[in-house]
């Protein structure tokens, strides 16, 4: 069978995600932790993906790796074909905190990595503009971010990570520190926004129902050194007429079926 070659075209705005036998251990003066292991995973392009895990199996040192941000001890992450050796401009990271500065406009914070990446500030600004718009923020253009909600900042915040147009985005976390009603509400926003820009998108968070509501395929970490422990494709046939909403699907029969087999693949424990 032939494989992608490294000519290969790419889709305009989205690229694979390859990640091929990846590992990290973390090395400090206490002695050395095992974050991952022999992690190997297919991201295709457009493609919207969650991983979920326990507080410390190494989701977060999963995207780092494949933002280019730490280098893996073992194995390669290519994007769109090439090796992931350092950050670029096709890779987005957004985080839980949304580090915006509060002496920019929402505009001009939106314009951040533009700036830096030195675009063309002609299109960049209309691109921002209308990705802000996309996420409910078009009347605030002018505004500073001490003015909004945790809601608020982290739309300005995804605004932002899309606004230098990448193919790859990574979301750690990204609602974490917001409300549960406002969690629910952004969610609707946030996948109308991600789908419609097309890219393939690796979610990470701790929430089962965020990665069932929102995301194609939920890939579960093992316990540290994470591994891959499952995959499970989300399905919605109950659901009639295209795909459902986060909110919508949070309904649906499926739901609760998913959410036991992925409760059950955690295997929480409460201590005590
Ligand atoms: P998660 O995001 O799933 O909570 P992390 O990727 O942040 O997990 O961390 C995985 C493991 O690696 C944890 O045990 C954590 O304590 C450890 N770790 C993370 N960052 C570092 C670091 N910079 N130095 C040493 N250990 C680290
Ligand atoms: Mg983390």
């Amino acid at each position: 069978m032939e494989t992608a070659s490294r000519t290969a075209p790419i889709t305009a705005g989205a690229a694979r995600i390859e990640i091929d036998d990846v590992s990290l251990r973390y090395f400090t003066k206490q002695g050395e932790t095992q974050a991952l292991a022999g992690i190997s995973l297919n991201i295709e392009a457009g493609e919207f993906v969650s991983i979920i895990g326990q507080s410390g199996c190494g989701k977060s040192t999963l995207l780092s790796i494949i933002a280019g941000i730490l280098e893996p001890s073992g194995g390669v992450v290519r994007v769109g074909g090439q090796p992931v050796t350092a950050p670029s401009q096709r890779i987005g990271y957004m985080l839980q905190q949304d580090y915006l500065y509060e002496w920019r406009t929402i505009l001009d914070n939106a314009l951040l990595g533009a700036e830096i990446q030195k675009r063309n500030m002609k299109e960049s600004r209309e691109r921002a503009i209308h990705l802000l718009e996309k996420c409910g923020m078009g009347s605030f253009l002018n505004h500073y971010p001490r003015a909004l909600s945790g809601g608020m900042r982290q739309r300005v915040a995804l605004a932002r990570t899309l606004a230098t147009n990448p193919d790859v985005v990574l979301l750690d976390e990204p609602f974490s520190a917001l409300d549960s009603q406002t969690r629910l509400a952004i969610a609707d926003e946030v996948v109308d926004v991600l789908r419609s820009e097309g890219k393939s998108v690796v979610l990470v968070t701790h929430d089962i129902g965020e990665a069932i509501a929102m995301t194609d395929r939920v890939i579960v970490l093992s316990r540290r050194p994470g591994r891959i422990k499952s995959q499970h494709l989300m399905r919605f046939p109950s659901y009639v007429g295209g795909r459902p909403t986060p909110f919508q699907a949070r309904s649906l029969p499926e739901f609760n079926t998913y959410f036991s087999t992925l409760w059950d693949e955690l295997d929480v424990h409460v201590e005590g």
